[in-house]
């Protein structure tokens, strides 16, 4: 009898996240204060951010321990099943062994409620009792929502216009836990106004919709703090709970990655399967291969300067050196709405310069392809940008078919696509475009990398 899933007990569920910045092998770079270009201090970040958050994403500390409060409700999900994908390798008739890290199993429906919990937590202990942030497709809004109703607390989502439109359920899903819901641009910030005044016609972005969610925070004169789903180093350290489980779960199968998998946004989950195995990497001089997999009409990794930029389209958020398309860039509006960022986190981006990891560039039919056959094989649907590492490890096992070698690969399945059936429907009826992107919105959104002298 062969066993497809690999449970980890609770009681050995890791206690701590892990903080990879201690760990890099270069020194990083700092961030720096969006008007000065001085490296920020934490009185910067706290009109935005609660002070113990701060803390955590400044912090030199290897590991950070749970809070209780926080671990309690982890378990209520947690820890999340490893699955041996039997089924896809034999319908790819590939030698590769194949593991995944299913994060569509918790109550958001994807990994964001990992960091959306202890987010809601540290901003509650210090008093804060509403919530803003943006959505792109709708999932951080929705483990956000989540776990503020968890912690009775308040929360305003801006959600990118197009994914708005494209995904009506994602809304109220939302508005069951009491969150409020405005779609981005829109009338309710300067910003937003300036921006629908500029360009009335614009299907929103996640850096126009963080730059709403961060005006609401920094106007309400500390009763609203903001929240990010992505992108800055607590998040992806909330995320290392997926990696740290995933290395005790492979133990457990006595197996160990060659090839370990993410699909990359602002890339958290991809740092939250990764970073505990680079550090392994690292510790244990391993030569593991790290694939984050990004969409070709968003292709920050793979085609962006290694550069200082703003987190966001109206230049509120501090400056951080990562890959970047520009604040100004705004992507083709396709189904992966979780991977429409121009940037990406500075750790990811770090050790991709150091080429420590890697990155490929997929287009989205491809992407719906392997996820139909994961869908047939494995019986769940991936979302759309859970799509891209399932792509990835299907292209690395059918290398793995051709060479004639026994691969280990893993891959996390950020999430599943069940709000996301009218895109799969559209991929079936042919009715997707592989967009290149065009050199004109590429040059444009290039051109508005800052200038920043070192
Ligand atoms: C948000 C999201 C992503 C992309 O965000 P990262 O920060 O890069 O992880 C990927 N998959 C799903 C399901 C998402 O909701």
């Amino acid at each position: 009898m062969r066993s497809y899933i690999y449970n980890l007990d609770p009681k050995k569920m890791p206690d701590a996240w892990y903080n990879i910045l201690p760990d890099l092998p270069t020194p990083h770079a700092p961030v720096l204060h969006p008007v000065t270009h001085k490296p920020v201090v934490p009185e910067d970040l706290s009109p935005i951010f609660p002070m113990n958050l701060i803390e955590q994403e400044m912090s030199s500390e290897r590991y950070i321990s749970i809070p209780g409060e926080v671990m309690d409700r982890y378990l209520m999900f947690r820890p999340s099943p490893l699955r041996r994908a039997y089924r896809l390798e034999e319908a790819l008739q590939t030698p590769a062994k194949i593991y995944y890290k299913n994060e569509s199993v918790t109550p958001s429906g994807s990994h964001k409620i990992n960091t959306s919990i202890p987010q809601a937590y540290f901003n509650k202990v210090e008093g804060v009792k509403s919530l803003s942030t943006e959505t792109g497709a709708g999932q951080w809004g929705t483990a956000l929502s989540i776990a503020c109703a968890m912690f009775d607390m308040e929360c305003k989502v801006y959600m990118v216009r197009v994914s708005f439109d494209q995904k009506p359920y994602r809304k109220g899903f939302m508005e069951t836990f009491g969150a409020t819901v405005i779609a981005s641009p829109s009338d309710t910030t300067e910003v937003g106004r300036q921006i629908r005044a500029e360009n009335p016609d614009t299907s929103g972005s996640l850096g126009m919709a963080i730059s709403e969610a961060v005006e609401v925070a920094v106007k309400s004169g500390g009763s609203v703090k903001y929240a990010l789903g992505s992108v800055l180093n607590h998040v992806c350290m909330h995320q290392t709970i997926i990696g740290e489980e995933a290395l005790l779960q492979m133990e457990m199968a006595d197996d160990y990655p060659d090839v370990v998998i993410g699909c990359c946004g602002g890339g958290s989950n991809f740092a939250g399967i990764a970073f505990p195995f680079v550090r392994e990497k690292f510790n244990k001089n391993l030569d593991t291969k790290f694939i984050a997999a990004e969409p070709t009409a968003c292709p920050t990794l793979t085609k962006g300067p290694y550069a200082y930029d703003f987190g966001d389209t109206g230049k509120l958020t501090p400056l951080i050196k990562q890959y970047t398309l520009g604040h100004n860039f705004v992507p083709p509006g396709i189904h992966a709405g979780g991977l429409r960022y121009h940037g990406v986190a500075a750790t990811v981006a770090h050790l991709k310069k150091d080429n420590i990891i890697e990155a490929v560039a997929l287009h989205q039919n491809p992407c719906f392809n392997a996820s139909l056959m994961f869908a047939k094989a494995e019986g769940i649907i991936p979302a759309p940008e859970s799509g891209h590492a399932v792509c990835t490890a299907i292209n690395e096992a059918l290398k793995a078919r051709e060479a004639g070698e026994s691969k280990t690969i893993l891959f996390n399945l950020s999430g599943h696509g069940h709000f996301d059936i009218t895109a799969y429907e559209a991929y079936m009826r042919g009715g997707l475009q592989d967009l290149e992107l065009d050199d004109e919105s590429l040059s444009k959104g290039l051109a508005s990398i800052p200038d920043i002298q070192e």
